[in-house]
């Protein structure tokens, strides 16, 4: 019955590093974000002792009444905020969801096509040693050279050759949208089933500022945590006709217990998704990451070599190209990491250099937009990050005039105030 810091001082004090480091920085890694403190709360409640395996209504142990209510609110609220038939939300990552979907509508060997990782895809979508890739017989696609776009006459012409019985549209890097209606064509072409990894948008579908793929697609999957904003995990919608089959894909072909936890945390989150607050910061995440493409796209920038792939965004992230750079992907995220500003090296399309080093930033708006960066804010973080990566001679002095910067926004936006930063 000791609280986490009279019980064990070294967890409490790695956890109160954290906050403080998260108070004190700026998190620009696109698939991340901060969840409210009633998502928390959800979170970090009873619910974690509840055994759970099954269904509202149709469970394998006793008790349930309660997780039953919590679990179908989630369960109502998700298809409502998406307009989806039917929902899975115990998923307890994306990955998992991914890999539940895909055991519901394929058998091992089966053919899939999937955007190629090194072009912006995820690592569930056939990377080589993923299940995904040691299961079934994936056949990558993947963006045009001339203009870094997902190539959607590869796409046809590999699913006339391969025929899949699955199609993987969604992707981790990449800051266009993708034409599911196309997509949606392609697979009815061939007979595919189409899945739509929504993980890294599916926050600015349920504002309503990106296309839904749910009308399109026969399963979409999605994390919770990035531009949805909720506690880490995953969930699948269908439409009815599969979610039989999703169901018991997920539980149990895939897991045990539901966390009944993280279910009652994505169920405040959907909640929060709803409401006119969360659009308008969606709306902010999308203008800053314009924001900083244009300032990334300067000409004082261009002249050391830096641009922006597809030559903008039109979702909560820019890609930073550093292929004709001196500076590389691993430089470049030190160079923010010094300044106070977390970002992660990606590896471009047609990358040069090893992908442990690459030749990309992947720089997201979601976490500063929850933060409450408005424009004004978002110009002055933008212009910190163009000056630290064009610096030709950068070193401490200027690292720690940007640094500087950088503490004043993060002071200005004070995060989870009611949390005791033992640093502070
Ligand atoms: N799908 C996409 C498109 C992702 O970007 C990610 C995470 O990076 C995942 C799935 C996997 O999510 P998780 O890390 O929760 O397993």
């Amino acid at each position: 019955s000791l609280p986490l810091g009279a019980f064990d001082p070294e967890v409490a004090a790695a956890v109160g590093a954290e906050l403080h480091r998260q108070q004190s920085t700026l998190e620009m890694i696109a698939s991340e974000n901060f969840t409210p403190a009633a998502v928390m709360e959800a979170q970090g409640s009873v619910l974690t002792n509840k055994y759970a395996e099954g269904y509202p209504g149709r469970r394998y142990y006793g008790g349930c009444e309660h997780v039953d209510v919590i679990e179908q609110l989630a369960i109502d609220r998700v298809k409502e905020l998406f307009g989806a038939e039917a929902a899975n939300v115990q998923p307890h990552s994306g990955a998992q969801a991914n890999a539940a979907a895909m055991f519901a509508l394929l058998d091992p060997g089966d053919t899939i096509l999937g955007l190629d990782l090194a072009h912006g895809g995820h690592l569930t979508h056939g990377m080589r040693i993923n299940y995904s890739g040691k299961l079934y017989n994936v056949v990558p696609y993947h963006v045009r050279a001339s203009d870094l776009r997902v190539d959607m006459d590869e796409v046809a012409e590999l699913a006339r050759t391969h025929r899949p019985k699955l199609i993987v549209a969604g992707w981790s890097a990449y800051s266009r949208r993708l034409d599911f209606a196309a997509f949606r064509r392609i697979a009815d072409e061939v007979g595919a089933y189409l899945m739509v990894d929504m993980a890294h948008f599916a926050g600015l579908v349920a504002a309503g500022l990106h296309p839904s793929p749910v009308p399109y697609a026969d399963v979409v999957t999605t994390t919770t945590h990035k531009t949805l904003g909720g506690p880490r995990g995953g969930v699948i919608l269908s439409r009815a006709g599969l979610a039989k089959k999703i169901n018991s894909a997920v539980f149990p072909g895939q897991q045990g217990g539901p966390l009944e936890h993280v279910i009652a945390a994505k169920a405040v989150a959907f909640k929060a998704a709803a409401g006119e607050e969360f659009r308008e910061r969606q709306q902010r995440t999308l203008d800053g990451a314009r924001i900083l493409a244009g300032r990334l796209l300067a000409d004082d920038v261009a002249e050391a070599g830096i641009t922006v792939l597809t030559g903008g965004t039109e979702v909560h992230l820019v890609l930073v190209d550093l292929r004709n750079s001196a500076l590389d992907g691993q430089q470049a995220e030190d160079r923010l990491h010094r300044v106070g500003i977390t970002v992660n090296r990606n590896a471009v399309p047609f990358d040069p250099r090893p992908p442990m080093v690459s030749s990309g930033l992947r720089i997201g708006t979601p976490a500063l937009a929850t933060r409450g960066f408005g424009e004004t804010e978002f110009r002055e973080v933008a212009d910190v990050i163009a000056e630290a990566l064009k610096d030709e001679r950068f070193g401490d002095g200027r690292a720690g005039l940007l640094r500087d910067r950088v503490e004043k926004l993060a002071g200005a936006f004070p995060l989870y105030p009611h949390l005791s930063d033992p640093h502070g």
